[in-house]
């Protein structure tokens, strides 16, 4: 197999791509039929994948209209949704036709920086206060280091975190409408450097996880990472009975003592019912990393029943998307950005408001449904 041209074959042409699914093909001993029905230009994809031998798809379908009242997104709309759970879609849809009814939902974007944190080894607790006093007094040098490698890219924070011959540093940037892993983790690796060079700390790793990145974690829950998105509706009570089948106060209880005591008690980072899964199936549909999806998985959803309307809310601390770079680049993506006017430059908190409010709108019709006892007849009807 080592032999083969097409495994050694590093190009991103058509045929390139044919010479790699033939190895794998007799490699393997399957033929491809629909791997290789790949609907866009392969060269297209040479900065987003290595390998390549065709595209895999996955179902694309839409929820909405929604209406929001954001800083960014303001107005009615449908909403891409790439998905293989039959009943998302659906929910969500529900979710956002009760908000729209209900006049819309309000967001906003609170915190917006991309954060790399990198590991350095120290001789011991005196050299590691030298570097931080270091670090403290050079921020001209540091902000130079950092515009070597990038121009949408912006050091707004540097927090240190010693332990003995460890030292962690959780550089925060402003990326731009890039979603900017990336572009922090390069910026942070020239830092670094000047930092080992004028100090003697030894860059252990450019991400020592305290980014942290992929990983559910506090710190990110507590300070946030990419966008800190909260997404707020209030549901007069004839709406929430009428469309949704139960009252404020049964999917308040809901909530608490499923989400909050329930999450609680296991342990869970956030509190919500399935926030991962609005931010799955619209992240793939929109080329952001779909791994980041972790991040959204610390959302905290809280209801309030008031005087018979339904408050809900939605504090997403970790919404890691851009609009530019990335898989944003590839066509699919693209037409998927353009169906919510999320597409490139001065567009990336638009996208990151449009997240939290799907979420909002999969959180409620998802409460809704638990609260009613709708929830396993729905996946039967409609997942099955
Ligand atoms: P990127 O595509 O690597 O960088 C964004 C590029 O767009 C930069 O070259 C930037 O230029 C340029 N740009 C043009 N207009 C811009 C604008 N308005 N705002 C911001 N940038 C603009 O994207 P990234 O967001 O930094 O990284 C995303 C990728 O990182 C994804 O593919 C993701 O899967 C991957 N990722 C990487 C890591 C890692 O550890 N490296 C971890 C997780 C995910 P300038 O920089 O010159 O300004």
């Amino acid at each position: 197999m080592g032999e083969r041209k097409g495994l050694k074959n590093r190009g991103y042409t058509e045929e390139d791509a044919e010479d790699r699914r033939t190895a794998v093909e007799e490699f393997t001993g399957v033929e491809f039929e629909y791997i290789k029905r790949c609907g866009m230009d392969y060269e297209g994809a040479s900065k987003n994948i290595e390998n390549m031998i065709g595209v895999t798809q996955i179902p694309l379908g839409y929820a909405g209209p929604v209406k929001i009242r954001g800083e960014y997104a303001v107005g009615d709309f449908l909403v891409p949704l790439a998905t293989t759970e039959g009943a998302l879609v659906a929910s969500i849809s529900r979710g956002m036709s009760v908000i729209t009814k209900s006049g819309g939902a309000a967001v906003h974007v609170f915190g917006d920086a991309m954060t790399r944190a990198p590991v350095l080894r120290v001789r011991d607790l005196d050299h590691c206060i030298q570097v931080m006093d270091w670090i403290d007094n050079n921020e001209k040098a540091i902000q130079v280091a950092v515009s070597t490698t990038t121009s949408h890219g912006k050091l707004v924070r540097i927090e240190k975190f010693p332990d003995g011959r460890n030292l962690f540093l959780r550089f925060s940037f402003s990326t731009g409408d890039a979603m900017g892993m990336n572009m922090a983790t390069i910026a942070s690796e020239a830092v670094c450097r000047l930092i080992e060079k004028m100090t003697g700390a030894v860059l252990v790793s450019v991400s020592g996880n305290m980014c942290s990145d992929k990983k559910p974690a506090a710190i990110n829950m507590i300070e946030g990472r990419g966008k800190t998105v909260v997404a707020e509706v209030r549901i007069p009570k004839d709406l929430v009975e009428s469309s949704l089948h139960a009252t404020s106060a049964t999917i308040a209880e809901t909530n608490t003592r499923k989400n909050l005591i329930g999450g609680s008690m296991s342990g869970m980072l956030g509190a919500n019912a399935h926030a991962a899964n609005m931010a799955a199936a619209l992240y793939i549909a929109t080329g952001q990393d779909p791994a980041q999806v972790v991040g959204c998985s610390t959302t905290l959803t809280t209801c309030e029943d008031i005087g018979g309307d339904l408050y809900m809310c939605v504090r997403v601390p970790t919404v890691e998307v851009g609009t530019v770079g990335g898989g944003t680049r590839l066509p699919f993506q693209k037409e998927a950005l353009q169906m919510i006017g999320c597409l490139g430059e001065g567009k990336a908190k638009k996208l990151a408001e449009i997240v939290a409010v799907t979420i909002l709108a999969g959180e409620l019709s998802t409460l809704a449904a638990q609260a009613a006892g709708q929830l396993g007849s729905a996946h039967a009807k409609l997942g099955r």
